[in-house]
């Protein structure tokens, strides 16, 4: 049963959600249309008089909206600038309801809280050039009507009280036309607001992952990504190694040309590791003058060339200070991760790594040997 009514609404409304919306929204202002269908039938019923073909007229309004039903429901309308035909729809609806007027006969005020409805209707969807120019339409279509029905339809309403029906006209256009402008202030304003959100948030995203100092990722941000990486690399059984750098003597530099410049060397350290790793693999600031890398896919052969690369690199390094010039060497610490263990434990076996390697004399690379892991 629920997928029977589940297929009639597919058919109905589509299946596409873009679809469904346009669909519906058509729908929900169909099912206006008609209940002032009915209404004007109500009136034929009980006998207001003065009224005339309400037949031909209701067939016309109905045929309209078949016909906008099938240019939507069919996707021809997607040709259109909008695929929904909000415009076109109300530029419909006004016509019908001003036909309405002169059906009517003594019943025509009816037609002027529905006009409202159909304007109401048409705030959300329509351009501020399109609610003007719909609001201009209405008046010379209603102003029409009222000419007509004065000259050719013979109520007994004074022209007066037709005049009174058009300042009432007057004043429900412009009051929409009002609100509309004050909507579209009021989204207009929201969405700033929202962009502004998505940039703050955008912002805290990179204060929360990424050192100030040399832009790299923290070790908040490399701890989450080391989860992820061995859960990948659990799957596809693709080797992973880490390393753990730490620039040697670093203390030396501080003490000897001062901090601010101890700051420069560290942002060219970091900027030469990360030219020298792959794209792939992540370099975070562990702390202080710490570095964690996270090489993806390698082993331990081909991740020693590739560090060897970067100590060499790092060897070079001659950051400019007045006629001096800063050079540093970087030990390293390297392990394979092995299944299934605590990254934490992987970490503490590079840290060890490293310990060696500044035990050995520095400027070097120490990987723990697989017999030490296992
Ligand atoms: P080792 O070869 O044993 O690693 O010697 P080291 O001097 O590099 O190691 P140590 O841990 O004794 O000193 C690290 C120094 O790094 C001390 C600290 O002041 C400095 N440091 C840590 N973070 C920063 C920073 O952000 N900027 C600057 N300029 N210095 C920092
Ligand atoms: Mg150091
Ligand atoms: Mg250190």
């Amino acid at each position: 049963m629920g997928r029977r009514i589940q297929r009639a609404s597919n058919y109905l409304l589509g299946e596409q959600k873009p679809m469904r919306i346009r669909t519906s929204q058509f729908l929900l202002a169909a099912m206006l249309m008609l209940a002032c269908i009915g209404v004007l039938y109500f009136m034929r019923m009980v006998g207001i008089q003065g009224m005339g073909d309400v037949d031909a007229w209701a067939l016309v309004c109905i045929a309209g909206l078949v016909v906008f039903y099938v240019l939507i429901r069919s996707g021809f309308s997607l040709r259109m600038a909008d695929p929904s035909l909000a415009f076109l729809q109300m530029l419909f609806a006004i016509a019908c309801n001003a036909a309405a007027f002169i059906v009517a006969g003594h019943g025509l005020g009816v037609t002027l809280p529905i006009l409202s409805v159909v304007l109401m209707f048409g705030m959300f969807g329509l351009s501020m050039r399109q609610v003007v120019l719909v609001a201009v339409y209405a008046l010379v279509l209603f102003g029409a009507a009222a000419a007509y029905t004065l000259r050719y339809v013979s109520t007994d309403e004074s022209p007066e009280l037709f005049l009174a029906y058009f300042f009432i006209l007057f004043i429900v256009l412009s009051a929409t036309t009002f609100l509309t402008w004050r909507l579209q202030q009021m989204s207009a304003h929201m969405r700033k607001q929202k962009n502004q959100l998505v940039e703050a948030l955008d912002q805290i995203q990179i204060i929360a992952t990424r050192d100030e100092l040399t832009g790299l990722v923290n070790r908040r941000f490399m701890l989450e990504k080391m989860r992820e990486e061995v859960q990948r690399a659990q799957r596809s059984s693709s080797p992973l190694l880490l390393a753990m750098l730490d620039i040697d003597h670093f203390k030396r530099i501080n003490d000897k040309y001062g901090h601010q410049v101890g700051d420069r060397a560290l942002q060219v350290f970091s900027a030469v590791v990360q030219n020298n790793l792959r794209a792939n693999d992540t370099l975070a600031r562990w702390g202080g003058e710490e570095f964690v890398a996270l090489l993806t896919g390698t082993d331990v052969s081909v991740g020693q060339i590739c560090l060897e690369r970067v100590r060499a690199k790092v060897a070079d390094i001659e950051v400019p200070v007045g006629d001096d010039c800063v050079k540093m060497t970087v030990s390293i610490g390297v392990t394979p991760y092995r299944n299934g263990e605590a990254i934490e434990k992987a970490l503490q076996r590079a840290d060890a790594a490293l310990y060696d390697a500044k035990a050995r004399g520095r400027n070097q690379i120490v990987c723990t040997p697989a017999a030490e892991y296992l």
